[in-house]
């Protein structure tokens, strides 16, 4: 599997600077060809004619030549999928000029670069060409990584691009996957947002709690409200204070979604499991939580990360994850398999009038999700998802919640 590292980098910045102009240039030149010949017969150029045509030009000539390949190749791509999409979509927009102002994106391919581990340092070739004209002697740019890479494994793709006046980098890189668990238990994932994840295995459940997250939601909310009210329409532009609201809450919502898919692999690990079965995330739009609440955007917003993170901080742990459909797990009764509409009734609990069971609602969910993608057809006793252990956020970490409360199935 791939993954992207974003660090920022030390260098001389006056080279990449001039590097990243000639990026734009040599895109734009290779763009106004194209469309030329377009105006002219209808046709347009692919990268081995902008290859042919350009590999005497004067901006071809300042970049090390894989990464002048690596720009037309882009361009090459970006007008394949604009002449796909534009079938379906008339309004498509054609591939466009980078302007003055457009951020720099130099690509850097892997046989150009040496990663110099012990010494956090990329090196990458500068063109004769470039060295002559600015009097550079060594043959190589160095860029210093200001901070450990996260994911580590072989370098397959770097992007050099400046964001808010600094230089960062982008390193994809290809990690082996690790070995596949064999355990051929199974942990099911209940979604939703009074709990924001339900998780059920024979023996053992947990649930992590939404409402101390949609608390600092609410919050910040409160805070933005309050200090939009008293700006005027000029100022609402430039107000540090609402952009400074605005990061934090989403820096304090991420943060508690990382911790929170970092703690549901770690119970998979400690509990063995080999496969995890997660609720398809569409399901929540049922929620009847979801409508009530006005930050639909945030919630899809929470959910895709939380989905994406299982996804690969499964995979890094060997755990196999499958996304599965919930139709129909909320109305199910775990116990005795009978759908009905009007069985949620307090707060919380599911009470099945044919059984008398009476269970956490998405505990419920979670075991009929299980048992689902297990086959099982028998009733999976409540019994089984015992104990449970409920989660909190308390801004920094999930903790276990001490309290009676927590023998309260409804939770
Ligand atoms: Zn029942």
């Amino acid at each position: 599997m791939r993954l992207t590292n974003q660090v920022r980098i030390e260098t001389d910045e006056e080279i990449l600077d001039k590097l990243g102009y000639a990026t734009n240039k040599l895109w734009n030149t290779a763009n106004y060809l194209t469309r030329q010949k377009y105006e002219k017969d209808k046709t347009f150029l692919w990268y081995f004619d902008y290859c042919k045509q350009l590999k005497n030009n004067f901006w071809y000539k300042q970049l090390p030549s894989q990464t002048a390949q690596a720009i037309l190749q882009k361009l090459d791509g970006s007008y394949r999928s604009w002449l796909k999409l534009r079938k379906s979509n008339e309004k498509a927009h054609i591939p466009g000029f980078r302007k003055k102002n457009s951020i720099f994106i130099i690509p850097v391919k892997y046989q150009q670069l040496q990663y110099i581990k012990e010494d956090s340092l990329l090196r990458m070739p500068l063109s004769k060409r470039f060295r002559e004209e600015n009097k550079i002697q060594n043959k190589f740019l160095f860029l210093k990584l200001l901070f450990p890479l996260k994911w580590n494994g072989k370098i397959k793709y770097v992007e050099l691009f400046k964001r808010n006046n600094k230089w960062l980098a982008s390193i994809t890189v290809e990690i082996t996957e690790p070995k596949r668990t064999e355990s051929s238990k199974s942990m099911s994932i209940d979604l939703g947002i009074k709990n924001l994840a339900t998780c059920f295995t024979p023996g053992k459940s947990i649930i992590y709690k939404g409402s101390e997250v949609l608390a600092v939601q609410r919050y910040f909310n409160k805070e933005i409200a309050k200090t939009d009210k008293t700006l005027s329409t000029q100022e609402k532009d430039r107000s540090k204070k609402l952009t400074i609201l605005h990061s934090k809450k989403k820096k304090q919502t991420k943060h508690a979604i990382h911790s929170l898919s970092k703690s549901i692999i770690a119970f998979a690990k400690e509990n063995n499991i080999g496969k995890i079965l997660l609720g398809d995330i569409r399901n929540i739009r049922k929620d009847k939580h979801f409508n009530k609440n006005s930050s639909q955007k945030l919630h899809s917003w929470l959910f895709g990360q939380l989905t994406q993170q299982l996804e690969y901080k499964a995979e890094l742990a060997g755990i196999q994850i499958l996304k599965v459909s919930e139709r129909g797990t909320s109305r199910t009764c775990s116990g005795c398999g009978i759908i009905r509409k009007a069985n949620r009734k307090y707060r919380g609990l599911y009470v099945c009038n044919n059984c008398n069971l009476k269970i956490n609602a998405d505990i419920n969910g979670a075991i009929n999700i299980y048992k689902m993608y297990q086959g099982i057809n028998e009733p999976v006793v409540a019994a089984m998802a015992q104990p449970v252990v409920v989660q909190l956020w308390n801004k920094h970490n999930w903790m276990r919640q001490n309290s009676s409360k927590g023998r309260n199935l409804a939770l």
